[in-house]
């Protein structure tokens, strides 16, 4: 998914000043963005109150709309830079194309894990003979400095390690969770997971104290940390915890979202994280003149334009 907000705001994320060493409850509530023509996302990430979780720096929430006899999802090509892309699924498809040549159908609690590197340009799109129902997240991680001029890639992964226990299951979609660990590549100490909790359940789920945590309800009531949390909102949960105590009164699901607090400071403009004002607006150049980020083929449609840069240089903070 794209950012298609033709006014993106800068963030300016990273380092660690934000960062609460001690267990917190912190809500974060969703700021509706429109995607497309007839899509309203739930934005969490960034937030007014919190700009990075780990190396998690974008989490948008969609659905489950109603999309029977509609085009649902259309995405256009577009660019991204210095991030991973990850599309998780409840309900529905999306079809990724990018300029690699990767055509895929992601597909419920499968992981389409794009890592942009350098470049890369994909678009995302409900096929033509999609389900009702389309229900997911679309979450970018940050690439460290180390890494984030690394050669593009796309991974599906259909089979991803499960925990379970006590009415509560767990899909590790990246990184490790209670020993069960995903196949997806990535770069920094972290991991998400989509927790599933059946009605009447209470769990405790093994956490690391050096992780900063964050929880994002996808649909029922869960209470976690015995704070309740519904869709719209999600909440921050700080380090120095070794475990997360869930529970619920009807049958729920979270996203659990943590990793070490990522240190680096980073630029977020549109669809591309940087480190300063002159790489994004090079990034932007290549795109706007059609090199650096190869062609997706096969989508019905123009490609999307780059919105203009703020008058004021992109400044980390
Ligand atoms: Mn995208």
């Amino acid at each position: 998914m794209s950012n298609l907000d033709m006014k993106p705001p800068v963030a300016a994320c990273g380092g660690r000043a934000d960062v609460t060493a001690e267990p917190v409850r912190e809500v974060l509530e969703a700021r509706h963005m429109p995607l497309g023509e007839s899509t309203v996302v739930r934005r969490l990430l960034p937030n007014l109150g919190r700009r990075m979780v780990g190396a998690w720096c974008f989490v948008d929430h969609y659905g489950p709309d109603d999309i029977a006899g509609e085009p649902g999802m259309q995405v256009p090509p577009h660019p991204h830079t210095g991030l991973q892309t990850v599309s998780w699924l409840h309900e529905g498809e999306v079809l990724h194309r990018d300029s690699l040549g990767s055509l895929q159908t992601v597909r419920p609690r499968e992981l389409g894990l794009m890592t942009a590197g350098r470049a890369i340009a994909h678009s995302e799109e409900s096929p033509r003979d999609h389900s009702r129902l389309l229900h997911g997240a679309q979450l970018w991680v940050a690439l460290p400095d180390a890494h984030r001029a690394t050669a593009p890639a796309f991974e599906h992964h259909a089979e991803l390690p499960h925990v379970a226990g006590g009415g509560l299951s767990a899909t590790v979609i990246l990184g490790e969770l209670a020993g069960a660990a995903s196949p997806g590549t990535t770069y920094t100490p972290i991991v998400g997971a989509d927790v599933t909790l059946a009605a009447g359940t209470e769990a405790r789920l093994p956490v690391e104290p050096d992780y900063e945590y964050a929880a994002l309800a996808m649909s029922g009531e869960a209470e976690v940390d015995g704070l309740r949390l519904a869709p719209e909102s999600m909440v921050y949960l700080g380090c120095g915890r070794t475990e997360l105590p869930l529970r619920a009164d009807v049958d729920s699901s979270l996203m659990l979202l943590g990793g070490e607090p990522f240190a680096e400071r980073i630029v977020m403009w549109w669809n591309f994280v940087g480190r300063h004002h002159d790489e994004i607006d090079r990034a932007r150049t290549e795109w706007m003149s059609g090199t650096g980020f190869g062609e997706v083929h096969g989508y019905e449609g123009p490609r999307l334009e780059a919105p203009p840069l703020p008058p004021t240089p992109l400044k980390p903070r």
